[in-house]
């Protein structure tokens, strides 16, 4: 074994990784990567499927997000955020609230998916103004998490007609098969047994309504079929009758959620779960009618993962966020991952006026939000982020993911070939394939088979690398992957399945 693989096996302890496994083979060193192609310390070549865990926007090693962390290198790599500020994390927060009300161009003027109605969002409210950075997906979420409860705490029983027993602490609303991170306060908010139940002796309690996953709904009455379940699907949206009903039920008990949590449009870890047009828009229009604020989990969803749609109004949507897809902006914008192209971890919590408003005070009446990281506002990621965001709106970036998401359609489609394959979901530049037994049956397979990683292992030996959710295969390229690439990437898949589970 390389001395590196040797030094790892020794040493490293990896995340989400049964370390028994780990070392019983010899892992994959990377040293170095060019666009969607990643090498290794073996002189091996992989294409990177899953952009390195859905972080990498634009290819590794590109010129511009590299030139723009020298250019920020040569003047200082960080200085503290606690008493100080800095030039491009100001610069890049102007640049995510812009991009953050950007809404098709006309802000804050909505226009229901469905029904093609003019629906007004609270648009004073709204507007995301205020931006606060940590270093990860989890700190983002923990930091909107703190700030809707303490935000609560302060403020309800101020608005006239709203009940409230004396003493509830406020509560928040997350959908089955949540996942927000790995901190306490995000696992808190998390709804994956497998990795949270270990920890409930260590968690708040949280409610959970049930997901729009239309493959696997009790309620749709669709025989399956070769498509994608939300397009066949037979039901009267039961599940946003499931979200109406927790939250009349909450408030008849006088402590109306504080908040609503949930990942737009796809959900990630819970298996690349995609809600039907129109869900998002209706179940945000619940949650404001009972005054709950609105968190959105843009982790893995944000900077164009979500690609275009054009189900709004007919219009062409270049947002780069999944909830403006269906004409809802949220309280809370939790942004990592790809923020920074996927060089540097940094995140961000966004959100409005309202919110900080009620943490201003006199010093002495201590109402300062007590939350901070020691890398906030890092100079290196704020640099490479601003440099992506730059790249994001380029014409020439804006053809590529649109082309991109064009072609990732098209190549998918020879997937419904295979028996195994029961769900091919795509929401973008995301897509999930759900194995199973027999697409007939939609029967899935047991956990311990392990049908998603020998898939995936599969696929790595083809030089394909990605990681499943379960028994789903994700494929989340990044932006410059060309046609060449991608169809290597879907062949590979193919035959990974074919040849794994033989069906
Ligand atoms: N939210 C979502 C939707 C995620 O997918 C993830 C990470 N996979 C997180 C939060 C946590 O992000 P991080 O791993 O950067 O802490």
């Amino acid at each position: 074994m390389p001395r590196l693989a040797t030094l790892d096996h020794r040493h490293l302890w990896h995340p989400f990784t049964q370390m028994r496994d780990w070392l019983r083979r010899e892992p994959r060193v990377i040293i170095s990567g060019k666009g969607a192609v990643l090498r290794d310390v073996n002189d091996r070549e992989y294409l990177d499927a899953n952009s390195s865990i859905w972080t990498n926007l634009h290819g590794h090693n590109h010129p511009k997000i590299n030139a723009a962390i020298q250019r920020q290198l040569k003047k200082i790599a960080h200085s503290s955020a606690l008493g100080l500020a800095n030039e491009p994390a100001s610069l890049l927060a102007e640049k995510l609230v812009e991009a953050a009300n950007e809404i098709h161009g006309s802000r804050f003027t909505i226009y229901d998916s469905t029904e093609k109605l003019a629906r007004k969002s609270e648009s004073a409210n709204c507007k995301l103004s205020k931006v606060f950075f940590s270093d990860d997906g989890s700190t983002a979420l923990e930091v909107a998490l703190k700030l809707a409860f303490e935000f609560t705490r302060r403020t309800r029983g101020t608005s006239v007609g709203c009940a409230y027993s004396r003493g509830a602490q406020p509560k928040f609303l997350s959908l089955e098969g949540a996942y927000h991170g790995d901190t306490v306060g995000a696992v808190a908010l998390g709804h994956i047994d497998l990795f949270h139940q270990s920890y409930s002796g260590l968690l708040f309690r949280t409610d959970k309504v049930m997901s729009p996953y239309c493959y696997r709904c009790p309620f749709n009455r669709a025989k399956p079929e070769r498509a994608d379940a939300r397009e066949y699907r037979k039901c009267n949206w039961e599940c946003i009758g499931k979200v109406e009903q927790k939250f009349s039920a909450q408030k008849k008990k006088r402590n109306p959620y504080a908040a609503f949590v949930s990942e737009p449009l796809m959900q990630g870890a819970a298996g690349m779960i995609p809600q039907p047009s129109g869900w998002l828009g209706r179940a945000a229009d619940i949650a404001r009618g009972h005054g709950a604020l609105l968190i959105a989990d843009e982790v893995m969803t944000g900077f164009g993962r979500t690609g275009f749609r054009s189900a709004l109004n007919s219009q062409l949507s270049t947002s780069l966020f999944a909830c403006h897809h269906e004409g809802v902006q949220p309280d809370f914008l939790c942004l990592a991952k790809g923020m920074t192209g996927g060089y540097l971890p940094m995140a961000a919590t966004l959100t409005t006026q309202r919110v900080f408003d009620a943490f201003l005070g006199e010093y002495d009446e201590f109402k300062t939000f007590f939350h901070g990281h020691s890398y906030t506002a890092n100079q290196l990621g704020a640099a490479a982020s601003l440099a992506s965001l730059e790249i994001l709106q380029s014409h020439e970036s804006i053809r590529a993911r649109a082309r991109l998401q064009k072609n990732l359609h098209a190549e998918l489609q020879t997937l419904w070939r295979l028996p195994n394959v029961g769900d091919i979901r795509q929401a973008g530049l995301i897509a999930g394939i759900e194995l199973v037994k027999d697409w007939r049956t939609r029967r899935p397979f047991d956990l311990r088979e392990r049908a998603g990683i020998r898939v995936c292992e599969a696929m790595a030996r083809r030089g394909v690398l990605t990681r499943p959710v379960g028994n789903v295969i994700v494929l989340m390229p990044p932006y410059c992957t060309s046609m060449a690439q991608l169809k290597k990437i879907v062949a590979a898949t193919h035959e990974s399945i074919a040849a794994t589970l033989g069906g």
